[in-house]
């Protein structure tokens, strides 16, 4: 019986393989955005998919589309029988949730390119994980094949200055172009410009932040790995610090960063959590790219001048 097998289907944890599809699936619990919608043949094969049958509990929450998909109507929970015309029958949960109520992390890497890119880049790809390099212009003719990667796997690249100098430290010009060159680099690099900048050391004028004409992303997680260097102690930082919406700061340069990373994604891809770019997750409230211009962005809660 095919679809008293369905519920198995579903991997645990298993998430949607690109951002824009927005469900997760845990157990027998399918989560929907609202008004997005959850195609069913990535629970049973195509075959069987086309003889399925959904009757849900509760049509204003969910409801099956034409093609077999089903659409988050509004938020709440419901639940979903599925049969076939073999008589198979089983039941999902389905959830109805806002955007903001999804558990979504940004993972920031900074001040590479450097020789671990590549080795984090297939630990990534293996857990479906997308995240944000902010890379140092001046470095990124080194590691080109790394930063092409970068962009063909959905990574963010990110502006962090040609020299990583602290830009209120510099004269005004000077500090205007360290962002401009910056961009530029990466962009000769990458084939695209970079979408976010962060300033060196988190410091920067209002001035700066609109000239730069992306969004400012900082952080509000600082898991201090450059100075511990202690793969654990950078793990227990990532997982403590992995609360709904916050942007967490790595630096990509250390190995006992990449280990620390690996120990607590693992962990937090089993629990559920989302790792999303930088502006994925600022954007996730309606707020567009232009308006998070000029300000500072420390989480997905907290943006200010
Ligand atoms: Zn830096």
């Amino acid at each position: 019986m095919v679809l008293a097998t369905a519920a198995l289907l579903i991997c645990p944890g298993l998430f949607s393989s690109e951002e824009a599809r927005a469900y997760t699936v845990k157990n027998d619990q399918v989560t929907i955005y609202e008004g997005e919608t959850f195609p069913m043949d990535s629970l049973v094969s195509d075959a069987d998919f086309l003889n399925l049958r959904l009757l849900t509990s509760d049509r204003s929450i969910s409801t099956p589309t034409k093609d077999g998909a089903l659409l988050g109507l509004s938020i709440g929970s419901c639940v979903v029988t599925i049969s076939d015309k073999a008589g198979g029958r089983d039941e999902i949960t389905v959830n109805v949730v806002s955007k903001e109520d999804v558990h979504m992390v940004a993972l920031t890497l900074d001040d590479g390119p450097g020789s671990h890119a590549m080795e984090l880049m297939d630990y990534f790809a293996s857990r479906n994980v997308k995240v944000t390099f902010f890379m140092i212009g001046s470095d990124v003719g080194n590691y080109p094949k790394s930063v092409q990667r970068m962009v063909d796997e959905g990574h963010e690249i990110g502006n962090h200055t040609m020299n990583h100098k602290q830009l209120t430290a510099v004269k005004k010009d000077r500090a205007l172009k360290e962002i401009e060159e910056g961009a530029r680099a990466i962009e000769d690099v990458a084939g695209v410009p970079p979408t976010v900048w962060r300033p060196p050391y988190g410091d920067s004028t209002q001035e700066q932040r609109i000239a730069a004409g992306m969004p400012t992303v900082l952080w509000n997680i600082d898991t201090l790995d450059w100075k511990y260097k202690d793969a654990d102690r950078v793990a227990n930082e990532i997982l403590n610090g992995a609360s709904n919406g916050n942007i967490i700061l790595v630096h990509e340069i250390y190995k006992t960063t990449l280990e620390g990373i690996k120990k607590a994604v693992d962990k937090l891809v089993a629990k559920g959590v989302r790792f999303v770019t930088s502006t994925t997750l600022l954007t996730r409230d309606g707020s567009t790219v232009e308006d998070l211009i000029g300000l500072r962005c420390f989480s997905s809660k907290q943006k200010r001048q």
